[in-house]
């Protein structure tokens, strides 16, 4: 197979999916879809395509057992317009390869980013790096907006001014906000495509970010459906548990099995407490204490990594 042709990434080549006020996403073009990772994964075990569901079940396979390289095979360019706090945040992932437009050449457009009325919020109390769940007071945010917008206004007037004197336009751009918005094209494989979406999708990544991956997924399940698949079963929605949350996970459940001793659950059995791998007995303590057990039963409640 020399060219994998995707037909539900063909239909969507090209199109705009608007992201926040004024951003978008756009797939430019990809290389590779499932087959290619069937295809590149078989090479190792010299056996040709199967069945979907046997290919669905090998790039699962292939994703359970961290054997990452055949999602190295496939690739994404996508066209993504954003504003620059966005844009900070998406650049630390280093593995893809980004041109952005030059605010040294070219005029900045006059387009900034104002959070609708229900995304203004305050800081959240028990969050140092997030905003409250609850939007602010209707008249509240709209003062907020007006003030935004007006800050937004005068520093683009300024920077108008400075580039009709003739100041330098690398010069002229740099008291521009961060809510300007920037473009560029990232071009990244579909491995470390999902690195970038597991860590974005997460409710721990900043709102306006996670629209964007949010978008990028849908896009990526056009191009390889059972892969994104997998990555959403294994990954997204999968929880780790350390050695010993998964002691007292069995000891919950009453599987026994060989439980690796750790620092957590050593001395449990002289305490007279469960022991890990043997079914437990009634009253026992968990194995578990103080913020440990709280941060697995938050995990167990709400099925995120913590
Ligand atoms: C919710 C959230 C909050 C954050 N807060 C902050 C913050 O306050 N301050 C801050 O500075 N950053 C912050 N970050 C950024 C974070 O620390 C990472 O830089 C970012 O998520 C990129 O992750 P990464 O390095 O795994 O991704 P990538 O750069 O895409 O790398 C993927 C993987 O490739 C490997 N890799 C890539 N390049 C190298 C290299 N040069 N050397 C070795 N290994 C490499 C690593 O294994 C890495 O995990 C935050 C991120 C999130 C999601």
């Amino acid at each position: 197979m020399a060219h994998c042709v995707v037909p539900e990434a063909e239909a969507i080549l090209d199109r705009e999916f608007k992201v926040l006020d004024k951003g978008f996403i756009r797939l430019v073009d990809y290389l590779g879809g499932d087959a290619r990772i069937v295809q590149a994964a078989r090479v190792s075990y010299g056996e040709g395509t199967k069945s979907y569901r046997e290919d669905a079940g090998l790039i699962d396979y292939l994703m359970r057992h961290e054997h990452t390289s055949p999602f190295e095979q496939v690739a994404l360019s996508f066209h993504v317009k954003l504003p620059i706090f966005v844009a900070r945040q998406w650049i630390r992932h280093r593995t893809a390869r980004v041109n952005e437009i030059s605010g040294r050449y070219s005029i900045m457009k006059d387009e900034f980013y104002l959070p609708a009325d229900a995304d203004v919020a305050a800081q959240s109390e028990d969050n140092k790096q997030g905003r409250a769940e609850e939007p602010m007071e209707a008249a509240e945010a709209a003062k907020i907006r007006n003030l935004l917008d007006k800050g937004q206004r005068a520093a683009y007037e300024d920077y108008s001014s400075l580039v009709e004197e003739g100041l330098a336009r690398e010069l002229a751009r740099i008291n521009l906000p961060l809510s300007l918005y920037t473009e560029w094209y990232w071009q990244i494989d579909l491995h470390n495509l999902f690195r970038f979406l597991s860590l974005r999708l997460d409710p721990h990544a900043q709102k306006e970010i996670r629209l964007y991956a949010r978008t990028m997924l849908e896009i990526t399940r056009a191009v390889a459906p059972a892969a994104t698949e997998s990555f959403e079963r294994n990954i997204l929605h999968g929880v780790r548990f350390n050695g010993a949350e998964m002691a007292e996970l069995k000891r919950r459940l009453g599987v026994a099995g060989k439980g690796a001793p750790t620092e957590a659950t050593a001395g449990m059995a002289k305490a007279g407490n469960a022991v890990p791998g043997k079914a437990p007995e009634q009253g026992q303590e968990p194995l578990l204490k103080g913020k440990a057990l709280e941060r697995f039963e938050e995990k167990l409640r709400s099925g995120k990594q913590i």
